[in-house]
């Protein structure tokens, strides 16, 4: 629907008209891994398919659009010398298919990009639990069982409707989260792969919910990747800046290990993109440069370095929609949109 949208104000030169009006304001693009399990296709924004990512860095490579690395991009953009529509590529979290399918991606096309990792999953080996969980809840053949919980006792899990399965996505999230260590998260988790009736494999193995090992973190700062933080638990830090500090430290005591020639580590994500205003001040003393966020837009000269506008790139989204965004048109129409509520209310 968009895509058609995108595609008509393309076609009157809506996007060439827009590029020209935003050519100052800086773009940043996001993503997190690529699927390459069979079958299910889980996480429309968490996971495109790796010919997606193929696809839009060759797009972009031939594009008009010059992509920098965020570091030289911030900087020009306060000092107002950035290339006309520039783009910076950022990728979340430090999936493990960021190092296998995208690194090579990027590197074939040398393109720049900065990866903000967070570390816990690094040090400590699984498929990330809660993303798991939520992609076997998903898929779940069984839609009634239960399970039952070594701490929190019996659970009845219904999977049987979307609000549901949410409930018994957080219900058993807590439930793992109470257990006393790793092994025994990961142990009654596969029981719960069991009674779901979704056989673990080939993703486990195949690391398709793991993050990069550290040797991979280290081999892929050293091919350029430029390593960020995004802090060591993935924990939502808004209004808890003595728990964001302490996340800085934790992350960045992983990153500066891994990272090749001691590379700066002085840009951060915020986790699931929750900005927090207040948090500038932990980032600053922590010598953070700047943070982004999941809001979506471009980033004139005059933004504000602690809220960086990105757009989260997914297998829904179009390659007009794509360019929609690139071309600086689809920020146009949302502010657009924004205003017409308040003409619409004036009197007379
Ligand atoms: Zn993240």
């Amino acid at each position: 629907m968009k895509e058609i949208l995108f595609r008509l104000v393309k076609a009157a030169g809506g996007f060439a008209l827009a590029r020209g009006r935003t050519q100052r304001d800086l773009r940043i693009l996001a993503y997190h891994g690529v699927w390459t399990t069979p079958g299910f296709q889980y996480g429309d924004r968490l996971f495109i398919p790796p010919q997606q990512f193929e696809q839009r860095m060759a797009w972009l490579k031939r594009s008009r659009y010059p992509v920098l690395p965020l570091g030289e991009a911030l900087a020009r953009l306060a000092t107002q010398t950035l290339p006309d529509n520039a783009v910076v590529i950022t990728i979340d979290d430090g999936w493990r298919s960021t190092y296998t399918h995208m690194l090579p991606v990027l590197e074939s096309l040398g393109l720049p990009a900065t990866a903000y990792v967070t570390t816990w999953y690094v040090v400590n080996r699984a498929p990330v639990l809660n993303v798991a969980l939520n992609y076997v809840l998903q898929r779940a053949p069984n839609k009634r069982f239960e399970w039952e919980s070594p701490v929190a006792g019996r659970l009845a899990v219904d999977l049987s409707s979307e609000a549901a399965r949410e409930r018994a996505l957080s219900a058993l999230g807590a439930a793992l989260d109470q257990l006393p260590s790793l092994d025994d998260r990961l142990r009654e988790f596969r029981e719960i792969c069991r009674l779901a009736a979704v056989p673990t494999e080939p993703w486990w193995s195949e690391g398709q919910f793991h993050l990069m090992t550290f040797a991979e973190l280290r081999d892929a700062s050293a091919r350029g990747l430029d390593i960020q933080l995004h802090t060591h638990r993935h924990r939502n830090v808004a209004n808890q800046n003595f728990v964001l500090g302490r996340e800085l430290a934790d992350n960045r005591a992983v990153l500066s290990e891994a990272c090749a020639g001691g590379a700066e580590l002085g840009h951060f994500c915020y986790p699931s993109g929750i900005v927090d205003r207040r948090a500038a001040a932990v980032l600053a003393a922590a010598g953070i440069r700047s943070a982004a966020t999941c809001e979506i837009g471009l980033n004139p000269p005059s933004t504000d370095p602690y809220a960086l506008r990105r757009f989260l790139d997914g297998r829904s989204v179009g390659p007009t929609g794509f360019e929609a965004y690139l071309s600086g048109a689809s920020d146009m129409l949302d502010k657009a949109r924004a205003l017409l509520p308040r003409f619409a209310r004036r009197p007379g």
